[in-house]
Parts: C-alpha cells; structure tokens; sequence
C-alpha cells in the first residue's frame, strides 16, 4: 500500500468506488483506490467461468441504468455499449411471448387492450426522460423533474401486484409488469415494488437496455484508464480489514456495505450510529447459473432470441408467489429466473457458433441449496432441448458470491433490502446517509441512495459531499 501523500482514498473498486474515486479525482483531489479482489470492477467483472474463448459477467451484464446514469453518461469512456434488437422478452405458455420494445408504440401493439395503459404508464415516464431519470437517482437532491416525479411516486409507491391489477387488464400486461418488479427481490405485494418496475421499463424505452461489448470489465477498466489519466494511484489485492490500514487523508469513501464498515472501524464508532447500522436489513440472495453454449437458445417463440434480457416465470400470480416464497425463507419450486443473452447484442463473448447465457433467481439469503435444476427446468419450459445445448456450466450459491466480492452478503446483490424503509433509510435515516460519525470517512457503496445497479449515484453523492465538507 503506498504510505502516503493522497488527499483521498477510495477502498472498493465498484461502480460507486470507481465514480467516487473520478469525482474526487476530477475535482483535483489526489487519489488511491484501494481494491481486496486481484482484479477491479466489483459487480462489473467479466471472466471465463465455463470454457476457454466464454466471456461471462459474473455480476451486472446489463448496463441500462449505467447508460443512463448521470454519474456515468457524460464521461464519454472508452466503452461500446451494445443494444440487443429487443431489450426484454417475457414468454408466457400460451401465445407468444410479450415483447418490450426500445419503441413504446410498437411495444404497446403488442399488448393490445392494454397498449394504452402501457403508453399512460411506462410510456409518461420515459418520456419525462433523463430530467426523471436524475430525480429518481438522486433521492435527497433538489429534483429536476418535481412534476413528473410527484406523478411517477403516486405509482411507484403501489406493490406491483395492486399497481398490475388495477391498471392492466389482460394476463400479459400483468405478468410482463411482475417480471419487470421482481428486479427488485421484494415481495410483489409489498410497497414500491412496482416503483422498480416502472422505471426499469420505462429505461427500456428512454435508454435500452445494453451490455457492454467484450463484457462490463470493460466499462470498469475504462474508469480505472480514466482515474489513472487524472493521477490517480490504484491498488488492487489489498483486503482492508481495519481502517488503521489505511493511509492518513483527508477523506474516505467505504464502497463496502455495513456489516464490512462495522467490522473496519471497529470501536471507533459511537454506539448508537453502530445500533443503526446492525438493524439495517439484507435482502434475499441469487443463485446464478450461467452456461457455455453449443448454439442459441430454442425459443419456443423465435423472437426471443432477439431479446437481451428475458423474464421466466410465467404469470403474475406465478411470479408473485415465487417472490413470496423467497421473503418467507423457502425455495420455490418454479422460480422467477432472470435470463441475460449477452451474444443477442455482443458475439464478441464466445467462440464462433458458440453462445454464452447469464441467469439468476432468487433464494433465501444465506441459502445453500443448489436450484441449478429448477432453473433448467423453467429455461426448458419455454424452450425446449435447451440442455442438450450445454457444453459447461458455472453454478454459483450465495456463499460463492460472498466469497467473490464480500459486498454480497449472504448473497445479497442490492447491497440491503429495497423496500420502502430502506429506500429512505438507506444506510440510515439522515438527509446526507453517506456520512458517517467519523470525520472524513464516507459510505458510498449501494447500501446508500439510490441502492442497487451499476449507476454510479452513491459513489458520485458521496465524493460531492465530502468535497463540500472535507
Ligand atoms: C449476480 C448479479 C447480477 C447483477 N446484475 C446486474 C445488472 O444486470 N445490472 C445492474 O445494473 N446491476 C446488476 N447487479 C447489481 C450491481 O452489480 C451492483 O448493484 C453494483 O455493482 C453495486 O456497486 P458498488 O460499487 O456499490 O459495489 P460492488 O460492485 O459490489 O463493489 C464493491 C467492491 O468493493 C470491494 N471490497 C469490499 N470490501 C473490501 C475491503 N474490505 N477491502 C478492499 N476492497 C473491498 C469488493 O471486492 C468490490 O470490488 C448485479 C449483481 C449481481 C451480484
């Protein structure tokens, strides 16, 4: 670890590590960035986990609300973002599947009786386009866009599930909407879930939804080239275990969550900030799973070969149950599976003829049960004979994805719960949560506003705040 000299040092190499450190940088602070894994990125790293010549995201593949993100989106990095022909897919058992377009009139032809509800909704949204986009991302700030989020909060607050039933009618509008909310590992009856929805959808259409051409390690080595071209100085295989470790400066940003901080600063903190942080709450974890492939996935509908992202699960009451099981500490049986296909816009991640896939779903946190078969099972519901295309598979439990990055607590990948509580205690109730008791030293990770994605909001708040304070 270099002594000294910084006027800042950044410990976490994650999208908010990495906009945090630019932010200080940019600002003239002299920087050390500071990483425990062998290679930076956090949630953006992108390695070889199946086959030699297969590039998977371990973590973040799709980077919709990094494009968008105004921590990120005038950067102008090195850095391909690649938009599959359809940005989500959501196959049902009868019919075909129901298709989110980046338009949101042929999106809502698709939908039928419903096309217009879809347009009054999700369309509105995307059209306050970014002014909301920055008021939904930065909570605490002076919003940009008041009217249009007033209007967004009055729905947004609703549980999917009352938020699908009363302004859909027909099953695919419904289940579509569920799978777009069970993003955010609530229960879909629980307040805000349909908030998390609305705006995923609505970045579909003001945004798209991209990967990164090559994997999302290029986005994290292209704000590490960037922080270096700024001077800053950067460490990575240094696990920090105690804030003692770290070289005296003026300022701190923690891109860890708060178990991590409680362990590092140790009895350096007051006892009812310690209290607070012990009761903030982690979510369920995932189980990811993801193959090398002999070719692309037999949709039984064609058309979702097309789609970068695809929800498997079925209707809203299916879905709704999956995630209800989940919050009450069971497994289901058919679970929501969230499917990424990287090749639909990158060919670049496998070998010619060769396909990568991405998935997850949802488990208990903590959980060590191996759901590899029933997420194959719901993949095979909707496309049949896709296990005779696996070359290699790389499973990965919640206890697996601790050991890959400790910020995935019991394999938490939201960095704590996003329910309604935490969305505005978010590590603690406070008008400026990044900060903490100790002077200089800042959280900045997405245990803080506006929680989980690879956007960049939480690093950015907190290096802002401290150079206004430290
Ligand atoms: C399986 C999975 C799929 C996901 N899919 C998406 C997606 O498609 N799109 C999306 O937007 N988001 C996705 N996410 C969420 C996204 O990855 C996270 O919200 C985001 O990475 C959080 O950024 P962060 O900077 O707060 O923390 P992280 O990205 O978790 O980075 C934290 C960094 O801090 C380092 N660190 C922790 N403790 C220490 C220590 N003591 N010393 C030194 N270094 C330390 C870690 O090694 C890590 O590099 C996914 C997450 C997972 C796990």
């Amino acid at each position: 670890m270099p002594a000294d000299g910084f006027d800042a040092v950044v410990v976490g190499s994650g999208p908010n590590g990495l906009s945090g450190a630019l932010t200080l940088a940019a600002a003239g602070r002299r920087v050390l960035l500071v990483e425990g894994a062998r290679r930076f990125g956090g949630g953006l790293r992108t390695e070889e986990l199946t086959l030699p010549g297969y590039a998977h995201d371990v973590c973040a593949s799709v980077l919709a609300i990094a494009v968008a993100s105004p921590a990120f989106r005038d950067l102008d990095l090195k850095v391909e973002f690649a938009h599959p022909p359809i940005p989500a897919a959501h196959p049902l058992d009868d019919g075909p599947a129901v298709l989110v377009h980046r338009d949101p009139a042929r999106t809502a032809a698709g939908l039928g009786r419903d096309g217009v509800a879809w347009l009054e909704t999700v369309g509105a949204a995307a059209r306050a386009g970014l002014p909301l986009v920055d008021t939904l991302l930065a909570p605490l700030g002076v919003p940009r866009a008041p009217v249009a989020a007033a209007r967004f909060g009055a729905s947004a607050l609703l549980p999917a599930t009352v938020f699908a039933r009363t302004v859909f009618r027909t099953p695919r509008a419904r289940a579509l909407l569920a799978g777009m909310a069970a993003h955010s590992m609530l229960d879909l009856r629980a307040p805000i879930s349909a908030g998390y929805g609305l705006m995923l959808a609505s970045l579909a259409h003001l945004a798209g939804w991209p990967v990164a051409r090559g994997g999302s390690q290029t986005f994290a080595d292209a704000m590490v080239a960037r922080l270096r071209e700024l001077g800053g100085e950067t460490v990575s295989g240094r696990w920090v275990r105690d804030l003692g470790e770290l070289p005296p400066a003026r300022t701190t940003l923690l891109d860890v969550t708060p178990r991590q901080f409680l362990r590092m600063a140790g009895p350096r903190l007051p006892a009812g900030y310690r209290e607070r942080l012990t009761r903030f709450r982690y979510g369920p974890g995932v189980f990811k799973l993801d193959w090398a492939l002999s070719g692309p996935v037999p949709w039984r509908d064609p058309a979702v070969a097309g789609a970068g992202t695809v929800h498997l699960g079925g209707t809203l009451a299916e879905i709704t149950h999956s995630e209800a099981e989940v919050t009450a500490g069971r497994h289901p049986r058919r679970p929501y599976v969230l499917v990424v296909q990287p090749c639909a816009a990158d060919p670049t991640r496998a070998p010619r003829g060769g396909h990568t896939l991405w998935a997850y779903c949802h488990v208990p946190n903590g959980s060590g049960v191996d759901m590899t078969e029933a997420v194959e099972a719901q993949i095979e519901r909707y496309a049949p004979g896709f296990r005779d295309l696996v070359l290699a598979r790389s499973a990965r439990g919640p206890a697996d994805l601790e050991r890959h990055n400790p910020n995935l607590v019991g394999g938490d990948i939201g960095g704590g719960l996003a329910s309604l509580w935490q969305f505005a205690a978010r590590p603690v109730l406070s008008p400026r949560p990044w900060r903490t008791p100790l002077p200089g030293v800042y959280l900045c990770s997405s245990s803080t506003p506006p929680g989980a994605g690879a956007h960049g909001m939480g690093g950015r708040e907190a290096a802002r705040l401290a150079l206004r304070e430290s």
